[in-house]
């Protein structure tokens, strides 16, 4: 039975208003203004609706995300500075006004508004445009004073229940801006999709030092050192948002993006790094995240903030998005739960949220390992086989692509296929493909694993009623620019009937 999405228990809501004291200080500004006399706007810097800029405010592009039925997510960031602490914006907020309409020359808008960029929010704008009609592609963009940002092309999810011919998603993940060019997204942008799922490792929170493959890009010192503080992780995503691929992707569609580890620190443990360096850490990084992300996710509550979550494309897909960081604790104790017992019971309780054909399962991290059990991940492919469901669980972290059945009881062989499993492989991270031959080699000798790839790309897949069918999509280089792409491998899976087909 499909629930109505109002009685999710999805964390949605958005707060783009001013606070209390930003309105204290928006009030004091334009009354400042006012009593000045409206035509003395401080040069390069915007007052109230008087925009002006030392360079242009959207260097960072546009982003769509979390569609619904009726709505999405529009998010921008002004920061005409972006490589400097606070991006050369002024400390106080600053109108945007955005606009929604059905074709790339804004002559239909169909919603536009005003709404605020933040100082305490780093100068990033989400906007939760409602009323849109459902299976819908929308053309967006945001002006700030006299400066228009590019236009972004974004769609909402079909009607829950509805019929759906076939959907498209890109799965990707771990995109380390040191170790080359992210010439996959020039592909995605053009690939016909309809949602990006970023599975993580948006950015890597280590020191930069050798940027070889982008020899002659500008890291100013501040940007070089391990983030720890808000500044620094808001430092380095401007540093990866100023790469005009990843910014054409994220304005070709929308995207849904969880979290691995390295949005925080590499292989933290939630639920066990409670020191409070490490927790100030955390509500660092997630703080940043959220400012960053066209998410509708609530932004963090220190070191707090629930990112997991689901959404139904019609009747065709069911999409569970893990954490598979934020609660861990010890990897194989079979009395706690990996993702935390809270997040696991949503998950199990949620399995038949709506009744759909496909399931898809996404998440940073894989639950097990390869070729070991995990007692969390037994006890959910436990609750899907139980429910008669066969899930499509999407993960990354490895840096390889490896396509396996998820078998109930891993390494038994005999054991029954619940499901499949995709791990994606990275966008840029570990370097150019093919990956070393030794390892490809130690993944296959496992019955289950039908697929391992260790070049760099992304996988495109086509979700209809009937079958999924998914293509591995390899570039050949990312140490320097404009690499080629191909079509390493298509996959199968008959709605159904679990089990992967090479195809
Ligand atoms: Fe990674
Ligand atoms: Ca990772």
């Amino acid at each position: 039975m499909s629930k109505d999405p109002s009685t999710d228990p999805t964390p949605y809501a958005v707060t783009n208003e001013p606070s209390r004291r930003s309105f204290l200080i928006l009030s004091g500004a334009v009354a400042a203004t006012a009593a000045v006399g409206p035509a003395t706007p401080a040069v390069g810097a915007p007052v109230g609706g008087l925009g002006q800029f030392s360079s242009y405010p959207f260097s960072l592009g546009v982003a769509s995300g979390d569609p619904l039925n009726d709505s999405v997510i529009l998010w921008t960031r002004l920061a005409p500075q972006p490589l400097v602490i606070g991006s050369g914006m002024p400390n106080q907020p600053v109108p945007v006004h955005w606009q929604v309409a059905d074709d790339e020359a804004f002559t239909t808008i169909v919603r536009e508004g005003e709404t605020f960029a933040l100082p305490e929010n780093n100068h990033s704008v989400h906007v939760d445009v409602r009323g849109l009609q459902p299976d819908r592609w929308y053309f967006y963009r945001f002006r700030c004073g006299s400066e228009l940002s590019p236009v972004g092309r974004t769609r909402t999810l079909p009607a829950l229940g509805a019929s759906v011919a076939s959907f498209t998603v890109s799965q990707m993940s771990c995109q380390n801006w040191q170790t080359g060019y992210f010439t996959a997204y020039r592909y995605m942008a053009q690939d016909g999709i309809d949602l990006g799922l970023h599975l993580g490792d948006y950015i890597y929170e280590g020191s930069i030092t050798a940027v070889a493959p982008r020899d002659g890009a500008t890291v100013p010192d501040e940007i070089r050192d391990p983030c720890q503080s808000v500044d620094q992780y808001r430092l380095r995503y401007s540093l990866y948002k100023t790469d005009p691929d990843l910014q054409a992707a994220h304005a070709a569609f929308p995207w849904a993006v969880i979290r691995d580890d390295h949005e925080v620190s590499n292989d933290y443990r939630g639920g066990v790094d409670q020191g409070p360096q490490q927790l100030a850490r955390r509500a660092a990084g997630y703080k940043a995240w959220w400012e960053n992300m066209p998410t509708r996710c609530a932004p963090p509550v220190g070191p707090d903030q629930r990112i997991y979550r689901r959404f139904a494309v019609g009747s065709l897909a069911q999409f569970d998005l893990l954490d598979s960081r934020q609660y861990r604790t010890a990897d194989n104790d079979p009395l706690v739960s990996k993702l935390g017992n809270e997040q696991e019971a949503w998950l199990i309780d949620g399995i038949n949220s709506y009744d759909t054909t496909w399931h898809l399962l996404a998440m940073g991290q894989q639950l097990g390992g390869v070729a070991t059990s995990s007692p969390t991940r037994n006890r959910i492919y436990q609750a899907y086989y139980d429910r008669n469901v066969s899930p499509v669980i999407l993960a990354g972290d490895l840096h390889w692509t490896l396509v396996s059945d998820a078998l109930l009881a891993l390494p038994d062989p005999t054991s029954p296929i619940v499901g499949t499993q995709f791990i994606g492989t990275s966008i840029t991270s570990t370097g150019d493909g093919p990956g070393s031959q030794a390892t490809k080699d130690g993944w296959l000798k496992y019955p289950w694993v039908k697929y391992a790839d260790g070049y760099r790309g992304y996988l495109r897949t086509v979700i209809t009623p009937t079958g999924l069918y998914s293509t591995q999509r390899d570039v050949q280089f990312v140490t320097q620019p404009n690499a080629p792409v191909w079509d390493a491998q298509r996959f199968y899976i008959a709605a159904g009937k679990p089990g992967v087909q090479l195809v």
